[in-house]
């Protein structure tokens, strides 16, 4: 898979992890010890926008809005708890043209799950979000970003290509909509430089619970999408480098 990117030093950073030992290999983005994820393909002027933990009543419509405003597509790993209880909101995002991705029912640190529980997980979103959207599911964002070779193997198994990313917003932080932004501009210059496309991790929920404030996060993608209208940077779904890797 040619669309592998790694950025192992930056990823590990992101999560705070430059721990050692299995640390290393279960929750390292970009360890090949464990298996591959895909993360982003190579040209630097492919930019993926993805968003974890929705959907959200408090941020999800209004984030849609943004992105219909700029013609752009996104990819959202849902959660299957959350989708369940809004339902309405991820048949929008379907009906919008975004790409739709499993990121568990619950939110649990699958590297610490037995198997039984792991597939249980995967299981259950893909059925609540296949029923809400008619779409097979292709993709998953394990949470935290905590994998082992059981989990990977069971999301292939079911045939989901494992997703990480290489830009993180931190947006789960209370650290406003410039910080936000500025963190993804610097990712995104980052990549160029290496001679990369950007995958970024933001969130339009909040793994806790229905209602987190995430009006920052929509702030900094309006304003990351009206910098960036017409200068060769193309806004593109993850699938995008999975075909490109053939
Ligand atoms: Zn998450």
């Amino acid at each position: 898979m040619a669309g592998v990117i790694v950025d192992a030093a930056a990823a590990a950073a992101a999560l705070g992890l430059l721990g050692g030992g299995m640390v290393y290999g279960s929750v390292w983005p970009t360890s090949q010890i464990f298996g591959r994820a895909l993360i982003a393909g190579s040209d630097p002027r492919e930019v993926a926008l993805t968003f974890d933990d929705g959907p959200n009543d408090a941020a999800t419509g209004e984030l849609l809005e943004v992105l219909a405003r700029h013609g752009v597509r996104a990819t959202f790993f849902v959660m299957g708890d959350f989708a369940l209880q809004r339902p309405e909101i991820v048949r929008l995002v379907h009906g919008a043209g975004h790409l739709i991705g499993n990121h568990t029912m619950s939110h649990p640190k699958l590297s610490m799950e037995p198997a039984a529980r792991v597939r249980q997980e995967l299981t259950g979103c893909n059925a609540v979000i296949e029923d809400i959207t008619g779409a097979k599911v292709r993709y998953f964002r394990p949470p935290f970003g905590a994998r082992r070779p059981v989990v990977l193997r069971i999301a292939r198994e079911m045939g989901l290509t494992p997703v990480l990313w290489n830009v993180t917003g931190y947006d789960w932080k209370p650290i406003g909509a410039a910080r936000i932004l500025g963190k993804l501009e610097a990712g995104m210059a980052r990549n160029q430089r290496r001679g990369c496309s950007s995958n970024l991790l933001m969130h339009d929920g909040g793994h806790r619970g229905m209602g987190a404030n995430r009006m920052d996060t929509v702030r900094a993608v309006d304003r990351l999408l009206t910098a960036h209208p017409g200068d060769g940077t193309r806004f593109v779904t993850v699938d995008r480098w999975v075909e490109a890797a053939g």
